[in-house]
């Protein structure tokens, strides 16, 4: 998709829903390589240069998202996007798989997540 002022302020009204139905803090967005980049160091460890290769990257200690609007689809790709990387940010202890992804379609259907305990 091309990135110009009303997709970037329909992405931040997105992440600002979801975040508020997932309990967890509204995560500043990155929507460009060059935003990723222009973070400090520390703040994108793990991944920066390799940022273009991924639709979207959660920086979970951070509340900070990457969704690489250049690589997404469409409409659809950018919700399920966007969705795919605050799970990551609601349920940080979780990886890849059958779970995250029913997760996931649950947020795409409007399930809310109560907030975040961390387990002992
Ligand atoms: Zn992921």
């Amino acid at each position: 998709m091309k990135l110009d002022p009303d997709l970037r302020l329909k992405i931040y009204e997105i992440s600002g829903i979801y975040a508020s139905r997932f309990s967890i803090p509204e995560p500043k967005v990155l929507l460009t390589t060059r935003e990723v980049l222009d973070m400090p160091r520390e703040t994108t460890e793990g991944a920066r240069t390799s940022a273009y290769k991924y639709l979207g990257l959660s920086y979970n200690k951070q509340s900070l998202i990457f969704i690489n609007v250049r690589k997404v689809s469409d409409e659809k790709d950018l919700e399920n996007t966007i969705v795919h990387e605050l799970i990551h940010q609601r349920f940080p202890y979780l990886s890849h798989g059958k779970r995250f992804n029913k997760l996931v379609r649950q947020g795409l259907r409007g399930k809310k997540f109560p907030p975040y305990q961390k387990r002992k």
